[in-house]
């Protein structure tokens, strides 16, 4: 399967082990991840959020209920909602979560924004756990023909311990724990030296630590910064 796929299929694993309840995927852009996540039974609220609302708006209706899905009784029921606004950006909705997912989306906000972000997620939404993907630039050298950045897009791609730097950073700053992983697996004799094409962190929060962080968030003001585009119940 294309890297593509198997990003998504990492979170799809992810969700049929945790089962998480509240699920949210921060740059969501097409959808593609949500139209996945819809069949996991175990989600109640789905959500999505992207900067790029016409991107959304092109794909959301996919994500109504097949006339399929009232035929069948064992769904639970579960509210979709997606969102335009930015993940440099808070909003009391996306508080609470189980599960935020932000694949492929860190490497294209300017770095003084991944501090933005890095706040809003960790700090702010503050959700049990978190996946994060980004490409691995020690890999590079293995793609054909590539010069550069694998996107023109992209601010920045990290190798292996730039990323560390970062989430071992989040970790120390918002109490969570990391495991490092990734999909796209180098030749065999590469695997050490080079590492996955696709850098994944899975963080968890830290037992007890989103205590200080839920009283000092009700003493801030509610804000509602994103704008809804659809809205669902099944
Ligand atoms: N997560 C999707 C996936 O796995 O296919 C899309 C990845 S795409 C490479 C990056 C997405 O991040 C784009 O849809 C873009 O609009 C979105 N994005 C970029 N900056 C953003 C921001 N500040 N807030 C929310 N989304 C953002």
């Amino acid at each position: 399967p294309s890297l593509h796929k198997q990003r998504h299929q990492f979170v799809m694993d992810f969700v049929t082990k945790h089962k998480p309840k509240k699920v949210a995927d921060m740059g969501c852009g097409e959808c593609k991840l949500l139209k996945q996540l819809k069949f996991q039974r175990n989600i109640e609220l789905l959500v999505g959020v992207d900067v790029n609302g016409a991107k959304i708006k092109k794909e959301m209706y996919g994500l109504a209920p097949l006339s399929t899905d009232y035929l069948q009784p064992t769904y639970e029921q579960l509210h979709i909602e997606l969102y335009q606004g930015s993940v440099t950006q808070r909003d009391a909705r996306l508080r609470g979560f189980d599960l935020v997912a932000s694949i492929e989306l860190i490497e294209h906000l300017p770095l003084t924004d991944v501090e933005h972000f890095s706040s809003v997620l960790f700090g702010y939404m503050s959700p049990a756990s978190v996946i994060v993907s980004t490409p691995n630039s020690e890999f590079n050298k293995l793609l054909p023909g590539l010069t550069g950045f694998r996107n023109s897009d992209h601010k920045f791609e990290w190798n292996r311990s730039e990323f560390r730097s970062w989430a071992l950073k989040v970790c120390w700053d918002y109490g969570y724990e990391v495991e490092f992983t990734g999909v796209g697996e180098a030749p065999h004799n590469q695997r050490e030296s080079v590492g996955f094409c696709t850098q994944i962190g899975v963080f968890h929060r830290v037992q007890g630590s989103d205590l200080c962080n839920r009283l000092h968030g009700s003493e801030v003001e509610e804000v509602f910064s994103y704008t809804l585009l659809y809205s669902i119940t099944y």
